[in-house]
């Protein structure tokens, strides 16, 4: 069996490196807010090319704390709209409920899966006060078309990057929004994965960054002395020494991942499989490699009893579950067609060159 996504094969090579850490943090006898905390942070700021990084609980608080952080700042307001793509894993949206935001939601491109830019414009009203950016299954949105309206309306950008690490920092320096504010999850299934929950906020901006510190600890610097009313969200010492051993291989395991798209790319042939466009070299980690088919039930039972695992991401359109009822009467018909229609499957730096042929094969034969 081909397997979706291999974790242990993925964990494997780290285990004498986890064990010398978990030693090193037993000895230390300190377990939440310590030295290998604020050493990832520094990692991955770095990696990231940003001035400050803020270990979160996951990737959902990570979103949470940003919009919680701008409405401390006076930047936002309670009942304040937020643009958000339609199609996305639905955490994007429930992270704007969460934060007593309102989320207006936008379709994608049918091609990239991630939100049309030309769309945005005439939803925004005098209560639009932020874009919600999903860079979906890897590939970066279009940020510059994003940028201009964001500055064009004075609009905060916010960017889910819960599955693009190393997206952004790949791109050329200057290129970016300065002081947006971005959402990492180290989910273990996401490029970048703990070995539990954990995440990340990045951004280049010193004041939302002085916030977040505190608010994912109880809105407190100071022991015993609260400043907001925050939450407790911390990445602890564990996951971020562990975190810390796999970041040193997140680009070439991206590279992988980029080497088997490439090969799904030029290798599958078949016209009843639509394949992803990955428009610019460098902007696509793969978290997922998403294709689309009419009779999808028929395409992935095919696999099955070919012994190839694959997920759907995702079954259902967040306009369409029970938990948003309010907006189950919206209509998005290209995203109701992409949740209809895609198959991710396997891509992963363990995936050996062997699977990947018997996979187009398999495909080509279908
Ligand atoms: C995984 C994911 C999240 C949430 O991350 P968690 O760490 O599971 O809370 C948010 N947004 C997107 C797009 C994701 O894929």
């Amino acid at each position: 069996m081909i397997s979706f996504l291999d974790l242990k094969k993925i964990n494997e090579p780290y285990e004498a490196a986890f064990q010398e850490k978990l030693k090193t943090v037993l000895d230390n006898g300190w377990y939440i807010l310590g030295n290998e905390l604020a050493t990832f942070e520094k990692a991955f700021a770095k990696y990231c090319k940003t001035d400050y990084c803020i270990g979160v609980g996951n990737g959902f608080d990570a979103l949470v704390l940003i919009f919680k952080g701008y409405i401390q700042l006076g930047k936002l307001q309670k009942g304040d709209e937020v643009i958000v793509p339609a199609n996305t894993y639905i955490a994007s949206i429930l992270a704007i409920l969460q934060a007593d935001l309102i989320p207006v939601l936008i379709e994608p491109r049918l091609e990239t899966y991630n939100i049309n830019p030309d769309l945005i414009q005439e939803k925004i009203t005098i209560k639009t006060k932020a874009i919600l950016a999903v860079h979906l299954y890897g590939q970066l949105a279009e940020m510059d078309k994003i940028k201009e309206i964001a500055s064009q309306n004075n609009l905060l950008i916010v960017e889910d990057a819960a599955q693009s690490h190393g997206a952004i920092s790949t791109l050329k320096p200057n290129t970016y929004t300065l002081k947006s504010a971005v959402a990492y999850s180290f989910y273990p299934g996401k490029n970048l994965g703990a070995l539990g929950d954990g995440g990340a906020i990045t951004t280049n901006d010193p004041e939302l960054a002085k916030v977040l510190f505190s608010l994912r600890n109880y809105g407190s610097e100071k022991k015993y002395y609260n400043d907001y009313i925050g939450v407790n969200s911390r990445l602890d010492e564990l996951q971020a020494a562990f975190l810390n051993l796999k970041l040193a291989n997140l680009n070439i395991d991206n590279d992988k991942r980029r080497v088997i798209a490439k090969r799904y790319l030029a290798e599958i042939k078949n016209d009843k499989i639509v394949l992803p466009v990955w428009d610019f070299s460098t902007n696509h980690v793969f978290h997922l490699f998403v294709v689309r088919t009419s009779n999808r039930v028929d395409l992935q039972e095919y696999l099955s009893q070919n012994n190839i695992q694959t997920v759907i991401h995702y079954p259902v359109a967040p306009h369409k579950q029970k938990a948003l009822l309010d907006f189950n009467n919206l209509f998005f018909p290209v995203t109701e067609k992409i949740h209809n229609e895609v198959l991710s499957l396997p891509i992963s730096p363990v995936l050996t060159e062997s699977e990947v042929s018997f996979v187009i094969e398999v495909l080509n034969k279908y």
